[in-house]
């Protein structure tokens, strides 16, 4: 039979109800002749309740008693979706990650998926299994240990389990009614895009729109998953909901045709760093063991010798990042004045493919920011977006007055 992977998010599983309406949904994809497997999110809130109680426990937690832990949300709506679509008349059983198994790489909280045995799943399918209902962000370790995606990971085990089975497309059930221009919560003048390719979804998805994780849309891309972004509340046709395609396969084409941000972001400068060959991998080396996800990078001009160097990072990384910094400086690798640390900064990119031929979009976005008075504190550019650095009170303004000044509400 054709199989269809539907994945739904937290919001899509928040309650008793919404979780019927979920499955209701998954009935009609069985009556339509699918097999179906369903991934499931955790109950919207419960996995950061659950981080909270971790962190509260033990601050500096064991990574692998952090993903028992957390993996558990997942491991509820699974069943609860199980029963409710049993309670349907539709043959469906649950599955937890280890079960599958959904084998991982041991880097816990974070772990990726290395393969999906597809046998165990398969042999109930064609015992007359319909739907399998599985946990999703969660897998097994070569140790046997439970381990995490890292957050938001569900969509990648939904497009993981698409390539893993040959699934004849990926729907990921949400909140919203696909990608938009930019996040519907933040400007009301968002538009709706009915397809958005590979490449700009990575993009908008590592600058911050959450709406599919990084992961998920590396995996599609590289596996030519059919990928759907669509509302579990409303009611869907044929041509619902945002598809995340090839280039080619796109007529629509705005020079940009997106703007993320990212509300977590920190900007930290190494003030007065002797400036010599090597004086990078002396920072950038003990940053990288410790884990800590540098970004943007920028070094000033040297005087006398000496420089700053400015860096950003995700908040959460911030106290790691001065713990590293302390150790070389300790150990005499580097030798800085300072390092100031400034957290209430926020990063707002524009993304589209259409840059690569169009000169002056640079221009425009320091334009816009310029016109309402916003300071920009660190530039980066790739082929396909620009990013700045800019005081987080300020993010909204600049995610609408970016909005409006490439036009985005217009379809080109
Ligand atoms: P789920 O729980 O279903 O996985 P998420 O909260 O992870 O949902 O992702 C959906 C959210 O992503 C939306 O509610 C929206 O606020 C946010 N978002 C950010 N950027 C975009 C965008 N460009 N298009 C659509 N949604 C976006
Ligand atoms: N429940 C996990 C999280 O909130 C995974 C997911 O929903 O995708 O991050
Ligand atoms: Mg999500």
């Amino acid at each position: 039979m054709p199989l269809l992977v539907m994945k739904f998010g937290g919001t899509s599983v928040a309650t008793l109800d919404r979780i019927r309406r979920a499955a209701k949904r998954v009935g009609v994809e069985v009556a339509n002749g699918y097999d179906v497997i369903v991934i499931v999110s955790a109950m919207s809130g419960k996995t950061n309740e659950l981080v909270g109680w971790v962190k509260e426990t033990s601050p500096l937690f064991d990574a692998r008693e952090y993903d028992a832990v957390v993996s558990s949300g997942e491991q509820v709506t699974a069943g609860l979706m199980a029963l409710t679509l049993q309670e349907m008349d539709v043959p469906a059983r649950s599955w937890q990650g280890w079960q599958v198994p959904v084998q991982t790489t041991s880097a816990h909280s974070s772990a990726r998926i290395e393969d999906i045995l597809t046998d165990n799943i398969n042999g109930k399918f064609n015992e007359g299994m319909r739907v399998a209902v599985v946990a999703g962000f969660q897998g097994v370790s070569p140790e046997g240990r439970v381990t995490t995606l890292g957050r938001g990971g569900s969509d990648t085990t939904a497009v993981a389990f698409a390539a893993a089975f040959g699934a004849e497309r990926c729907d990921i059930y949400t909140d919203v009614d696909g990608v938009y221009t930019t996040d519907p919560r933040i400007s009301s003048k968002a538009r709706k895009l009915d397809k958005i390719a590979f490449e700009e979804m990575l993009e908008l998805a590592s600058l911050g729109a959450k709406v599919l994780q990084t992961r998920s849309v590396e995996l599609a891309m590289r596996y030519k998953v059919k990928l759907r972004v669509l509302s579990s509340f409303d009611e869907q046709t044929e041509t619902s909901g945002t598809l995340v395609c090839d280039e080619e396969e796109i007529m629509e084409s705005n020079v940009v045709s997106g703007v993320a941000y990212s509300r977590d972001e920190a900007k930290m400068t190494l003030i007065s760093v002797a400036d010599r060959p090597g004086i990078a991998a002396a920072i950038f080396g003990p940053l990288a063991e410790a884990g800590v996800n540098v970004d943007m990078i920028v070094q000033n001009i040297s005087e006398e010798g000496r420089t700053d160097m400015t860096f950003s990072c995700p908040n959460d990384d911030v106290p790691r990042a001065q713990k590293a910094m302390a150790a070389a400086k300790e150990a005499g690798h580097i030798n800085y004045h300072d390092l100031v640390a400034d957290t209430d900064v926020a990063k707002v990119s524009v993304v589209g493919i259409g840059m690569r031929s169009h000169a002056g979009v640079a221009a425009k976005m320091f334009s816009a920011l310029n016109s309402e008075g916003i300071n920009i504190k660190v530039i980066t550019t790739s082929e396909i977006k620009i990013s700045v650095l800019i005081d987080r009170k300020y993010m909204e303004l600049a995610v609408q007055a970016l909005h409006d000044a490439f036009e985005l509400e217009k379809a080109s």
